[in-house]
This record gives structure tokens, C-alpha cells and sequence, in this order.
């Protein structure tokens, strides 16, 4: 098995720091009356403070995942610790994150935000990793490596050989994020965790959980990667209704499974009966609730369905997307809808 010395690879401001702390992280005992953080006394039950570590919501997590709850750091959706890797382990105006293009937008935003370089190599024409490229791309101011796999735009899966490689040679943090993987019949690299102490695995509640709205996101890891993002989070970065709220949609799976029945049949409806409409020149493969087609003139047909109330992504300008639209699953009568709408075009 591999080992990663976290403490070689965080930021030495980070490593050096003392994290924020509050009365009732030290106290452990029981108490009835608290008086140490300023809060109004009344109006329960959204007074106090929510638990910082959200304990009661990562055991539920760590049930449904199978993960350790100390291998679980939850934040304000994924887009939280996309930036919370970055800023624990990339020295703003010096050091670098690798990935690859297209993919999830947010991880060059992210790395901007930081001052952090995003390198970026083109996926090949089936989308999936250049590899000869990618390792090429590597150097010692590498320190993370974001690969999105059911990945988005595209909606394939990444080839696992080449994943597996990647985590087999990089020394530093590879994430690879899952928010799509519900959607897929791949296995999770959850599984790969403990043969892997630089992997770093996301999900989220944002889509077959249906529960975008509460934003919460989930990073799966070492104890030890953990620590080090506990340590500089907002100390409540997890608001209590979200986490109540969570346990409750949690503790209610055969909702999300039926739902996600349904997609998954809408998703092959719409597959087949694409092929069929005059405009569209190629349906992409997906193992996600998207579908990327090739409309060829994608800014105008963007723009009719615009006009019939109907909204996709334009990925028109997007490498390797030309001719473009990212189109989401939706209901059987939302999908019916975009299927007329672009017949006539
Ligand atoms: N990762 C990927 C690949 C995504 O497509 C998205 C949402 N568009 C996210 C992360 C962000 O998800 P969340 O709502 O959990 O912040």
C-alpha cells in the first residue's frame, strides 16, 4: 500500500496554524446552562450553534457510504471542499492543481480564486485522459490532481485503468469527484480509500438526492486529509436546518432510489428518441442524469428552445463541444416537451 505523509504536503502556513475553537469543543461532560457563546437564549430551536463536526449526520453518511465517519468532511455543497483542497494544499502564486479539459468549470474558478495555477490537458476525442500528456503535465509544483468522473460535460466515466495509474504515481492529492456517480453502474473509488491515502472523494446531496437547495456536499478520505480540512472549514459550515434536513432525506432512500428509476428510464427515452430528431448529429454516452448532443448550429437551436421556455447549457464554445447542448434529464413531461421543441428546428 501506498503511503502520504499529509504533513509533507500541506501548506507549511496551514501546517503551522492554530484552527479556531470554541468552549464547547473542549467540553465533553454534560451541562445545562451555556453561557460561552453569545447566543440569545430564546427562541429555540434555531438559537444555538449547530454542531461544527455534524456527527449525527456523518454517522447516517458513514452508513449509507460505508466509510468511517472520520473519513467524512461535509461543506456547503462540493464546490466547498473543491476549494478547501486547494487552499490546504496549493501555495497561492506558486503551485499548481492538474486536470483536465473539459470538466467541471468550478475547479478552475476555484484555483483562480486561490491564486492557485489550473493546468489543464485536453481529454482525447472519445473524452477520455491523455495520458502520455497528462503524466507529462506533472512536475513538483503539482500538488492536487481533479478528475470528475461520471464527468461533467461529457457524462462519460473516465477509464479506471487510467485512475488507478494516476493514483499509483502521483505523489500528492488526486480528488476525484462523484457528484454524477449515483447515475453510473461503476463502483465508487470510496472503496479505494484505504489503498489509497492521497485519494480524495466527493459527493453530494445535489442531484439523485434531490436536495440541491440545502447545499450539502461530502469529501471522502483519511483521517488524516480530514483533520487538515476540519481544520481550516468554517466552523459551522454546515447550517443546522441543512443538517436536519439531510438526515431526514437520508433516512428516506427508497424516495431517491424511485426517483432515480425514473431518470434512468427517462435518460434511455430520451437516448433513443433523439437519435430520431433531424438536428441532432451525435448522442454522447452518459453514466450521468445529462446528455451531451451534437445539434451542430448549437447557438441557434439554444436560443429556439430558449424562446419555447426551455433552458439547457449551451456548451457551444466549450473545447471538444462544438455543436453542443448539455441537456438534463427532467420529468417524462419536461422531456417530452424538449423532444417537440426540437423536432421543428
Ligand atoms: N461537481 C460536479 C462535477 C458538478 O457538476 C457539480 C454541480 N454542477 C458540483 C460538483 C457541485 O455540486 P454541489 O451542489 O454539491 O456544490
Amino acid at each position: 500500500n501506498k503511503t502520504f505523509d499529509v504533513n509533507a504536503w500541506v501548506r507549511p502556513n496551514i501546517r503551522a496554524m492554530q484552527p479556531y475553537s470554541s468552549a464547547r469543543d473542549e467540553f465533553h461532560g454534560t451541562a445545562s446552562v451555556f453561557l460561552d457563546a453569545n447566543e440569545n437564549p430564546y427562541n429555540a430551536p434555531y438559537n444555538r450553534y449547530p454542531d461544527p463536526m455534524q456527527w449525527r449526520l456523518k454517522e447516517k453518511v458513514a452508513e449509507i457510504k460505508g466509510v468511517p465517519k472520520e473519513c467524512i468532511l461535509l461543506g456547503n455543497g462540493s464546490d466547498e471542499p473543491i476549494d478547501l483542497i486547494l487552499r490546504a494544499f496549493c501555495e497561492p502564486g506558486k503551485e499548481c492543481m492538474l486536470t483536465v479539459d473539459p470538466t467541471y468549470g468550478m475547479y478552475q474558478v476555484a484555483a483562480e480564486i486561490n491564486n492557485v495555477t489550473c493546468r489543464k490537458v485536453k481529454l482525447t476525442s472519445d473524452f477520455q485522459i491523455d495520458m502520455p500528456a497528462f503524466l507529462s503535465q506533472i512536475d513538483d509544483t503539482v500538488k492536487a490532481i481533479y478528475l470528475c468522473s461520471p464527468n461533467n460535460p461529457t457524462g462519460n466515466s473516465l477509464n479506471r485503468k487510467d485512475i488507478y495509474q494516476i493514483l499509483d504515481t502521483f505523489k500528492g492529492i488526486v480528488v476525484v469527484d462523484e457528484a454524477y456517480i449515483d447515475f453510473s453502474s461503476l463502483p465508487s473509488y470510496t472503496k479505494d480509500l484505504s489503498k489509497y491515502p492521497n485519494l480524495v472523494v466527493f459527493q453530494t446531496l445535489s442531484k439523485a438526492w434531490g436536495a440541491a437547495g440545502i447545499r450539502l456536499g461530502m469529501a471522502f478520505a483519511s483521517p488524516e486529509i480530514i483533520s487538515v480540512l476540519n481544520k481550516i472549514k468554517y466552523p459551522y459550515n454546515v447550517n443546522q436546518l441543512t443538517q436536519e434536513k439531510a438526515l431526514e432525506i437520508l433516512n428516506n432512500q427508497e424516495t431517491m432510489k424511485s426517483q432515480l428509476t425514473l431518470i434512468l428510464s427517462e435518460r434511455t427515452r430520451l437516448q433513443q428518441e433523439l437519435t430520431a430528431i433531424p438536428c441532432v448529429r451525435k448522442i454522447y454516452p452518459t453514466d450521468a442524469n445529462f446528455i451531451l448532443v451534437d445539434v451542430g448550429d448549437a447557438d441557434t437551436v439554444y436560443q429556439k428552445l430558449v424562446d419555447q421556455g426551455i433552458i439547457v447549457r449551451n456548451r457551444n464554445k466549450v473545447v471538444l463541444c462544438a455543436g453542443c447542448l448539455r441537456i438534463t434529464v427532467g420529468t417524462e413531461e419536461e422531456n417530452t416537451a424538449l423532444l417537440n421543441a426540437l423536432k421543428t428546428m
